[in-house]
């Protein structure tokens, strides 16, 4: 492709995980958005970024003396955000709010904006302080700084993207504001929608119904966010009450999912929305110098012993444990890994739920556990879930290890250092599951459920291992009881008999493993992807999901 004539991105997302230190990120969503933006930098395509400047971003959370997930919110100061001098007014109800326009190119990224309301002039302030906090009023307002204030700062740049790519439904005002300027250039209602409509491409992520935000219509107008479109022309876009992905499914000419199974399941649980676009399969990828030792990649070619490689990656993690917990685990030992947000799908105990089982092996020092992840602040299941996690650590101090406030240096540290990476959700509500795709380039052999990303790149007892064989059942009980037999089958049978009895056969599927997803799962080729099947109009592509044998 010529980089003259290929077409001009602007993508919008909430959060942006660029740097441990920058904290204007929650989880998943974030990092797939800098990978992207480190991505478009690296091969020099032109894409930019638009967010907001979090005051206080997600939470920084520590377990408290009685084992409970406490939130602090610090506010952070950064010196590498540059000023643009520019600044862009938007309505929030019926006060004016000015957004300030910073721009971040720091991390080997591609030029990020980013808006900001925390200005003294702005009696609304508190819009840009916590990512993630309150739905309702505080989420309307965050999202009407981001879409409208974010498609206003780009005019007020002067830059003019061929393509608005909207990563989550979080950016769907940028929708509203692209049809107010058509309309007030004199197009009807109908005709602004669809030239906006003709630039906008989304991407879609949870299957979790409750992660699909909607706000009532009533509200949606108060707030100011049907920015002059009519309480008629919001039901005809979003529905009633407004839901965030159906509007953006109807404001875009394209949509993709973010992995091959989600695709079908993205496609099946929007069936009934009319008036929406396709939804194609994308499944997501990693920036593979954020992410992986390079000593490994070498390794699996043939250049250094991979063995001694994932060793070092190992003590390094192991290190860092005894700092910040004071645990010393075994190198010896099998070490498992868990990181991920703490929520009931994803399911962190399902390895307990046979304490015969799994204790004799945590007290034989046979494996070893470290988990980490955050709750959502409102989430109340989701710390008990951590707190439960943290009094089994008590329980074995020696082989279970929970490390507080997860962020992308323990992310790091976990997908190089543990031998096996561990993800049991509760199938099919995985959307795709970046940090799998970390842990096989690093040599960390992946266990696990078939959901997301692992069902098109498994080779069971090649390249890592699946369980539960795709098995879905609408009742959890029956579900997770089969899954945690499945997993301790795989566990006990395979698993630990290879990592004590045949190191040789671990190493290969170490090599296996690097080697079967660095290329496939490489950001570049999503990337690629993006241009050629999405942002290209009227592009040929093929719009069934890929088949998956499940
Ligand atoms: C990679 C990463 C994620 C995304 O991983 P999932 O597999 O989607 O859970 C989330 N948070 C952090 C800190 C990460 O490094």
């Amino acid at each position: 492709m010529n980089q003259h004539t290929l077409p001009k991105v602007a993508y919008f997302c909430m959060e942006y995980g660029l740097d441990p230190s920058f904290h204007i990120y929650a989880g998943g969503l974030g990092i797939l958005a800098g990978d992207y933006l480190k991505a478009a930098k690296e091969y020099d395509m032109p894409v930019i970024g638009v967010g907001i400047r979090w005051r206080q971003g997600y939470t920084h959370q520590e377990i408290g003396q009685d084992l409970k997930p406490y939130d602090i919110f610090y506010d952070y100061e950064y010196d590498f955000l540059k000023d643009t001098g520019v600044k862009v007014t938007v309505q929030v109800h019926n006060r004016q709010v000015i957004c300030k326009v910073w721009k971040v190119d720091a991390f080997g990224n591609a030029p990020l904006y980013l808006l900001d309301t925390y200005l003294p002039e702005n009696e609304n302030s508190w819009i840009t302080g916590q990512l993630y906090g309150r739905m309702g009023e505080e989420r309307i307002a965050q999202e009407i700084v981001l879409g409208i204030g974010g498609v206003k700062a780009l005019k007020a740049m002067g830059i003019q993207p061929d393509v608005y790519h909207f990563n989550e439904g979080h950016a769907v005002l940028a929708g509203f504001e692209l049809i107010r300027q058509n309309m007030a250039a004199g197009m009807s209602f109908d005709k602004a929608l669809e030239a906006a409509r003709d630039k906008i491409v989304f991407t879609t992520h949870t299957p979790v119904i409750e992660g699909n935000e909607s706000h009532p219509l009533n509200q949606m107008m108060y707030m100011g966010a049907n920015n002059t479109l009519s309480y008629e022309q919001l039901y005809a876009i979003g529905g009633s009450p407004f839901n965030m992905t159906v509007a953006a499914l109807r404001l875009s000419r394209i949509s993709n999912a973010v992995s091959q199974l989600h695709c079908q399941t993205a496609n099946d649980m929007w069936k009934h929305v009319s008036n929406r676009s396709e939804i194609i399969g994308i499944t997501n990828g990693i920036h593979i110098p954020t992410w992986v030792d390079n000593n490994m990649l070498l390794a699996a070619e043939g250049h250094g012993d991979l063995w001694e490689c994932h060793m070092i990656n190992k003590m390094k993690l192991i290190r860092f444990i005894k700092e910040k917990t004071g645990v010393i685990l075994d190198p010896d030992v099998l070490l498992i890994g868990f990181g991920r947000r703490a929520t009931a799908y994803k399911r962190h105990d399902l390895i307990f739920r046979d304490p015969n089982i799994i204790f004799p092996l945590l007290r034989d020092k046979k494996l070893q556990i470290v988990f980490s992840g955050k709750a959502h602040p409102l989430d109340n299941v989701g710390k008990e879930i951590i707190t439960n996690i943290v009094k089994i650590s008590k329980q074995f101090p020696e082989s279970v290890v929970f490390l507080e406030n997860y962020d992308m240096n323990i992310g790091r540290l976990l997908t190089r250092g543990a031998d096996v990476w561990l993800n049991n959700p509760r199938r099919p509500m995985e959307a795709c599951g970046t940090s799998g795709m970390k842990a096989a380039m690093n040599g960390v052999l992946n266990l696990s459920i078939l959901d997301g990303w692992w069902a098109e790149a498994c080779e069971h007892g090649v390249n890592g291992w699946q369980f539960g064989d795709g098995f879905t059942h609408p009742s959890p009980a029956i579900q997770d009881s089969h899954d945690s037999k499945a997993l301790y089958q795989v566990l006990l049978d395979e698993v630990i008999p290879t990592y004590y009895h045949n190191r040789q056969k671990w190493i290969d599927m170490m090599r296996n493993s690097i080697l079967s997803t660095k290329d496939r799962f490489n950001i570049k080729r999503m990337m690629d992807e993006y241009f050629s099947r999405m942002y290209f109009k009227n592009s040929q592509t093929d719009r069934s999901c890929k088949k998956i044998s499940i």
